[in-house]
């Protein structure tokens, strides 16, 4: 099975991949998450994106569809994928089915922008094991520490205010149309994201599994 994901910064995409993915037993794809992983390493490739990403702009559609083609070549892709954060654009949407061949579904999470800013300065996550808290909403039962495996919570730097406004802005002015673009090939469902975690799980696992 190969899904997308799509939504605002902040709408749940990695909270709810990563529930897909284990229900499902398919890799779970965070374009940022591999280019975070590239300026951890401190690689040409990070240097290059790492003042893009920190400002909220989006990398180039080559580095990024590049990166993502080399990426589902690995094993654990073989019985299929979830894409959390690709396509963010008509272009990279035009040219992913070249890559990843015909997909099944695209799930966009419906959140308003007001929601968005709350959740996004108030997220921390566990760099050790991906588990994902807010401090007001989902916080971990020792502040700043991973209720698993104890590591110190971070916050990704394009969580501040300023950045999720502009990444608010990229998200209308070029992700939105992706949505349109897939309503026309019949493969879109849009889901509230607002509520519980679970149910909007149990929403989207149900109707994949018809
Ligand atoms: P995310 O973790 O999905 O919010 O992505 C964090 C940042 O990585 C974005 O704000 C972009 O700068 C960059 N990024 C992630 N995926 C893409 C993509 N498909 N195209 C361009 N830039 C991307």
């Amino acid at each position: 099975m190969k899904l997308v994901l799509i939504g605002c910064p902040g709408a749940g995409k990695g909270t709810q991949a990563k529930m897909l993915s284990k229900k499902f037993d398919i890799a779970h794809i965070s374009t940022g998450d591999l280019l975070r992983e590239q300026m951890k390493r401190g690689t040409e490739l990070g240097k290059k994106v790492s003042e893009i990403m920190n400002s909220g702009g989006l990398v180039s559609d080559d580095i990024v569809s590049a990166m993502l083609a080399e990426r589902i070549k690995e094993d654990d892709c073989k019985k299929g994928y979830i894409l959390d954060g690709y396509p963010r654009n008509v272009a990279q949407a035009q040219g992913l089915e070249a890559i990843t061949g015909p997909l099944d579904r695209v799930i966009c999470y419906d959140v308003a922008d007001d929601v968005i800013v709350d959740r996004m300065t108030g997220r921390r996550s566990c760099p050790k094991c991906g588990r994902m808290y807010h401090t007001a909403y989902n916080p971990p039962k020792v502040e700043g520490k991973c209720d698993d495996c104890g590591a110190e919570l971070i916050q990704r730097k394009d969580d501040n205010e300023d950045t999720v406004k502009n990444r608010l802005k990229v998200y209308h002015e070029s992700t939105a149309p992706v949505i349109d673009y897939y309503r026309d090939k019949g493969i879109l469902m849009v889901v509230n994201g607002v509520g519980d975690i679970n149910d909007i799980f149990n929403t989207v696992a149900s109707a994949l599994e018809v």
